[in-house]
């Protein structure tokens, strides 16, 4: 099976050599020639989209002409857990446009597919008119520039003073809804996210304690006191599926973490540390298990706040008993499930599995072989915190 991570699918040219050149909220305003002579490569069209100081992302359910191409695509996206609820009926006149934000039917009939047909999508980031969205961005003069997705669409993410509200729009957290988006918006949507994250968090000049100004089109700060330039950050963080001598797998619930929700084991690596290290260090902290064979399987960005996450395979060392001894501080319950057991346990509801947008998840259908069974205890794709 693939080994599909939502927040890591897309295909996206940073466009780095024009976040210099011009400021993003202009280069809405002048349009796709602005860029001419800037980056390689034809740019055809500039979407903006719009996120929350929090984070949060406008997004809206497919036109009917998304609808049209999500039903033909239903078969290979059957697993999603989509939000159907809100999408219109074929014959709904009042269905949310794309292009047509404010109900004035002004852009109707300029939806597009975002990704391209080959890339259905049960929801998409709300795409308000250029006009709107620079009406929208008045009141906080902060704009992104992600980059650019396949068939020379330009993204803009416009950063908004409140999560306005609109007919159609619903404010969500990335962190549910990721798989539900196109490859290509998710990954757009995952760098705004970023951004904006550390934006909130990196008020203050490290070392000399002014507050910084948004800079290269937001992927930069710097000090007007001692012109220090600041980069986003990442903490690496490593996950692992770690494996018994009979190919159980390791689950645990964390003190932190809802009654029900179990997941596999997770750490930030600390100063100076490999991740394979850091896999060994967590396994043993945290149960008492004793790790052989480190194997990667793969990586995306949580920027909620601001995590890399790195996927590991962990098998027991050989001859090490599976004795497991929680810490009882970080973990509090920890055991060791075969694929029937873990079935069972959350087609019961009595196990609550990692949502479809974690890399945990992603990690567990891969060793269990195919899609978990469906769980009543299923998370709201449109949540909003
Ligand atoms: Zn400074």
């Amino acid at each position: 099976m693939a080994f599909t991570l939502p927040l890591s699918r897309g295909v996206l040219d940073t466009l780095a050599p024009a976040r210099d050149a011009i400021d993003p909220l202009t280069l809405l305003a002048e349009g796709p020639g602005a860029l001419e002579g800037l980056v390689e490569g034809e740019v055809r069209e500039l979407r903006p989209f719009l996120v929350d100081p929090a984070g949060r992302l406008a997004v809206c359910a497919p036109t009917r002409g998304h609808v049209a191409v999500r039903r033909e695509g239903a078969a290979v996206r059957a697993d999603a857990d989509t939000p159907f609820a809100t999408i219109p009926d074929e014959g709904d006149a009042a269905s949310p446009v794309p292009g047509a934000p404010d109900g004035t039917g002004e852009g109707e009939g300029e939806a597009t597919v975002p990704g391209g047909a080959q890339d259905p999508a049960p929801l998409v980031l709300w795409h308000p008119e250029v006009r709107v969205a620079l009406e929208l961005a008045q009141g906080s003069p902060s704009a992104m520039l992600m980059g650019r997705t396949r068939g020379g669409v330009v993204h803009v993410a416009v950063k908004v003073a409140d999560p306005l509200e609109r007919p159609g729009v619903t404010w969500v957290n990335l962190r549910w809804c990721a798989h539900l988006l196109s490859d290509d918006e998710s990954a757009v949507a995952a760098g705004a996210v970023a951004l904006v994250n550390w934006h909130r968090q990196a008020v203050f000049c490290q070392r000399c304690g002014r507050r910084v100004t948004p800079t290269s089109s937001g992927w930069t700060t710097t000090c007007p006191g001692c012109a220090t330039i600041e980069y986003p950050r990442q903490d690496p963080a490593v996950i692992m599926a770690v494996l018994d001598h009979s190919d159980r797998v390791l689950l645990a619930h964390n003190s932190a973490w809802r009654s029900g929700f179990w997941s596999v084991l997770a750490g930030f690596v600390e100063a100076g540390e490999s991740p394979d290290r850091a896999v060994r260090r967590e396994v043993l902290e945290e149960v008492g298990l004793a790790v052989g064979e480190v194997e990667f399987m793969g990586a995306q960005p949580w920027p909620f706040p601001r995590s890399l996450m790195l996927g590991h395979l962990a098998r027991l060392e050989p001859g090490a008993a599976a004795d497991i001894h929680v810490d009882g501080v970080e973990i509090d319950s920890a055991r060791f499930f075969t694929r029937a057991e873990l079935a069972e346990e959350i087609s019961s509801g009595r196990l609550e599995p990692p949502g479809p947008t974690a890399i945990a998840r992603a990690m567990l259908e891969e060793w269990y072989g195919g899609p978990l069974p469906e769980s009543p205890r299923r998370i709201d794709p449109l949540r909003q915190s």
